[in-house]
């Protein structure tokens, strides 16, 4: 469950950072095109300028002749620069109108690619961070896919006495999914034919026993006929009373309280009513053992 978990979160991490590549990339694109634009604009703006100044020069070239005839007292002469004079200044102020549109188009597209370089640097930023990401996602990937194969291994080496091939294998499938922890301390799951009958002469469907060595025995019992079916929900449960003692004290300590919290109708099963541990043991069934809502004692 875990694995799967993880490797959709690799493929989603995958699929953002390839969309955000691709984002940079078509912003980058932008942001060189405009450079180029810019780079296309300046000389124009330049020779603009250089028109604009050149009139400049000229009508006051021309002024300054318009007001020396008219100082010499040459009126006749005055007036015709003055007229040429008045020409020139209406091409200086026209050119300079297109300068200053072309100088402003040009600061328009050099803000724009600012924008865009600007904007391609934060998502190389996000980048770096999703790369980071990845990267631990893929470490995380790898350790829970080893932590899966040494469950497997420890699984494969539980001895299985009784069992038909189909449960021999749905068992070991459903061993691999607990901790290490607990699997290291289960010697043997042996199928009886016999059935036992439980503290209150209920027929039982499997019990749990503490071997010298601090090695677990799993004992299941053929009184019913859906056992076959219930299997790995026996084992889950039965897994609860090697998987409880392992708790903190703190831990075991909170279940305790939360049981002795719990209302007689909240419990997941009637049997879990019976003591903090069976309680933890039918949560663990529900959790790990795929159960429907049919719990018994054990
Ligand atoms: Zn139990």
């Amino acid at each position: 469950m875990r694995d799967r978990n993880a490797a959709s979160d690799l493929s989603a991490l995958d699929a953002e950072l390839h969309t955000k590549m691709q984002e940079r990339k078509r912003i980058l694109d932008e942001a060189y095109r405009l450079k180029a634009e810019l780079e296309r604009l300046r000389p124009e703006v330049d020779a603009l300028q250089r028109r604009a100044n050149y009139f400049a020069v000229e009508f006051k070239e021309k002024h300054d002749e318009a007001l020396a005839a008219y100082e010499d007292g040459d009126g006749e002469l005055a007036k015709e620069y003055s007229m040429e004079g008045r020409e020139l200044q209406e091409l200086c102020e026209a050119a300079n109108e297109q300068t200053s549109e072309a100088r402003s188009a040009l600061r328009e597209v050099q803000d724009a690619m600012r924008q865009h370089f600007n904007v391609a640097k934060q998502l190389e930023g996000e980048l770096n961070e999703l790369r980071r990401r990845l990267n631990g996602a893929q470490r995380q990937h790898e350790q829970e896919r080893r932590n899966s194969e040494t469950r497997r291994r420890i699984a494969q080496a539980v001895t299985l006495s009784g069992f038909s091939q189909a449960d021999t294998s749905s068992i070991r499938g459903c061993l691999s999914m607990f901790p290490t922890a607990i699997l290291q301390r289960l010697d043997r799951i042996v199928f009886t034919a016999q059935g036992a009958q439980g503290q209150h002469g209920r027929p039982i469907t499997g019990r749990t026993r503490l071997f010298p060595g601090r090695k677990y025995f799993v004992e299941m019992f053929d009184h019913d006929p859906r056992l076959g079916e219930r299997i790995t929900e026996t084992i889950a449960h039965e897994l609860g009373h090697i998987a409880f003692p392992l708790l903190s004290i703190e831990r075991r300590k909170e279940w305790m309280d939360l049981y002795a919290a719990t209302d007689d109708t909240q419990f997941v099963s009637r049997y879990a009513i019976r003591d903090f541990e069976e309680d933890f043991c039918e949560c663990l069934m529900l959790f790990r053992g795929k159960s429907r809502q049919s719990c018994k004692g054990k």
